[in-house]
């Protein structure tokens, strides 16, 4: 048998920056338990009492260790895990400072049992607060077993410091399932004064959170994976129905090491905008494979915080990474008794929300039930609403036979909501927020560069603004410009408008700027949004048709057509739902029929 644990040399020791390892029973656990998975472990058992005060007993099926391993493993900075600083750049053990057992054994009774399937004799290892050990052979199964016994029993000011055992349980608690949720395959089992609170047999992640979270929860989530040379993204998001009021429920793991990283968490958040409702968070388990070279997990001796060389190129990967995920899936909220929709199956739209903008609206046509007739030119405001940017609505207008000629007819009910035959039923579409939706992307285009389309006015107007108007108008100039206003200043406080975005209605081009001046001001402290963001949320409800405003055939299957052309049409840009679906298994339970 030969040893492979080597003593780190000084230097090397020095740059791991130094700290407590131990500091509640929690972290003892966590220790035990990312050394039986190194040690390819496949399944764990955790037994604790009082909160892990008096004893944490950690068991393990992994590779174990030779005797003389056994005993040097307590040296500080033993470790088998790395031997150079460049290995230490290269991490891929959770381990690697060898700190662990050496800081748990000089604050609690330690014995350890371990064997190799190499060899028949084990070995048990004793070190009480820190003294020699003693090894003495031992008949034990493959695998390690570490009992830790009256943790800080020879720090008293350390052990006074423990909260509660039920506040110590709870650690504990969140310390096994973060490990159940990031290994699913490892078969683990947890004790706690004598009771099973735990027991997972090995399983994929999705059956390992219908084990921890339930059945519903379960249902709740899909899996999404997304590459780029950056890192390999993947996991599970909830859908926004099954938003939480906290974050509580929200994993994050880099490399398979459970990580708090405020800045990927809000990425994550951010993705979901506009399909929360304010203050929901979303349920997220998040897997981050990047390579151990673009990130430093040795920031603090927990090894939660993380530095990535590129944060924010890391932050925008995992936004578009989730934002594309979220939108390629049928996120549209169900109509009925939501305890109910479970039973319906999956109702999603048949409608492939991929692909270029006119792909996914011409594969909503296709949707519509070609029964109807109606013809005609398919703009919103006669041609003003023809925009280079919607490709979907000027193809419509050179050929409108092709795309609505024979299409199903649309009814507007209260001027407010549209009425669309689908196959799977029924969908209600609320024509604000679907406009709202589609002039806000070509907002966020816009801004982005694609060159603004801009409507020159026969009669330019001239609005007399307050002080603080004209100011808030000269400091978002810029983006107005963008947005495809043309602007001048005569003297301080009167603006002239001689061009407007193409998507304002004639008539109401200085209300519009108006209207969209004040909700900016509403929103205007609100620093999660950037000005554009803003600006791209205030225009949109200003310049979108209002509830109220009657549509003609032509017009609605506009507004349909460049609606599911938009990245996210299930959701307006204030988190409202644009479309509410009724299936035909939702009436027909309603009206009673079986079938
Ligand atoms: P680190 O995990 O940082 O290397 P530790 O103090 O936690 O440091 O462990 C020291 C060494 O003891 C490890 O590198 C490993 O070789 C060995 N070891 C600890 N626990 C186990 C285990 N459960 N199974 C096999 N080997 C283990
Ligand atoms: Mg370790």
């Amino acid at each position: 048998m030969t040893s492979i644990i080597k003593i780190l040399p000084p230097q090397l020791a020095n740059k791991i920056a130094a700290g407590e390892v131990v500091g509640r029973p929690a972290s003892v656990v966590k220790e035990l338990a990312e050394n039986a998975i190194d040690a390819r472990a496949k399944s764990l058992t955790v037994i604790i009492k009082d909160g892990g005060k008096t004893l944490i007993h950690v068991i393990d099926d992994g590779n174990g260790m030779s005797r003389e391993d056994a005993a040097l493993a307590f040296e500080r900075h033993a470790t088998s895990k790395i031997a150079t600083y460049e290995d230490l750049e290269n991490i891929r053990t959770l381990g690697f400072r060898g700190e662990a057992l050496a800081s748990i054994a000089a604050v609690a009774q330690v014995e350890l049992r371990t064997r190799q399937a190499s060899t028949d004799v084990g070995a048990r290892v004793i070190v009480d607060g820190g003294m020699e050990p003693t090894v003495s052979p031992d008949a034990f199964p493959v695998g390690t077993s570490v009992m830790v016994k009256n943790l800080f029993y020879n720090t008293p000011g350390r052990r006074n410091f423990l909260k509660n055992n039920s506040t110590e349980f709870k650690h504990i608690f969140d310390i096994v399932q973060r490990t159940a949720l990031a290994y699913p395959s490892l078969a683990i089992r947890f004790i706690s004064d004598d009771e099973t609170v735990l027991n997972l047999q090995a399983a994929t992640l999705v059956e390992r959170v219908k084990d921890i979270f339930g059945e519903k929860a379960s249902q709740t989530v899909f899996y999404f994976k997304q590459e780029s040379d950056l890192a390999i993204i993947s996991g599970l998001l909830g859908k926004p129905d099954f938003a939480r009021k906290s974050r509580v429920e929200q994993y994050l793991f880099l490399n398979n090491r459970y990580i708090i990283n405020r800045s990927i968490n809000h990425a994550v958040f951010q993705a979901y905008e506009n399909m929360l409702e304010k203050g929901s968070f979303p349920f997220f388990i998040v897997f981050l494979e990047v390579d151990p070279h673009r990130v430093d997990v040795n920031v603090h001796p927990s090894k939660m915080e993380v530095k990535f060389d590129d944060e924010s190129s890391m932050y925008k990967f995992v936004l578009s990474s989730v934002r594309r995920s979220l939108s390629e899936h049928d996120l549209v909220p169900k109509a009925g008794i939501r305890e109910e929709s479970s039973m319906e199956g999956n109702l999603g739209l048949r409608f492939q929300h991929t692909g270029s903008s006119e792909e996914r609206a011409a594969s909503w046509r296709d949707l519509l039930k070609r029964d109807g007739a109606s013809a005609g030119t398919t703009e919103l405001y006669g041609a003003r609403s023809v925009d280079g940017e919607m490709k979907t609505s000027s193809q419509a207008a050179a050929n409108p036979q092709a795309s609505t000629g024979s299409a199903a007819v649309i009814w507007q009910v209260h001027n407010k909501y549209l009425l669309v035959p689908i196959d799977e039923g029924l969908m209600v579409v609320d024509q604000h927020a679907a406009h709202e939706r589609v002039i806000y992307e070509l907002a966020m285009k816009r801004f982005a560069g694609t060159h603004a389309k801009s409507q020159q006015l026969l009669f330019p107007q001239t609005i007399d603004m307050t002080p603080g108007d004209a100011a808030l108008v000269k400091g978002l100039q810029s983006l107005l410009e963008a947005l495809g206003f043309s602007l001048k200043f005569f003297g301080k406080t009167t603006v002239i408008i001689d061009g407007v975005p193409v998507d304002v209605k004639p008539g109401q081009e200085s209300a519009i700027l108006q209207n969209t001046l004040d909700l900016y001001k509403e929103d205007e402290h609100n620093l999660k949004l950037e000005p554009r963001e803003k600006l791209a949320k205030s225009f949109s409800c200003k310049a979108a048709i209002k509830a109220g405003d009657p549509l003609n055939q032509p017009e609605m299957h506009s507004l349909l057509d460049q609606l599911f052309g938009t990245e996210i049409p299930f959701v307006c840009p204030h988190g409202r739902p644009v479309i509410v679906k009724l299936s035909l298994a939702e009436l027909d339970r309603r009206f009673g029929r079986t079938s």
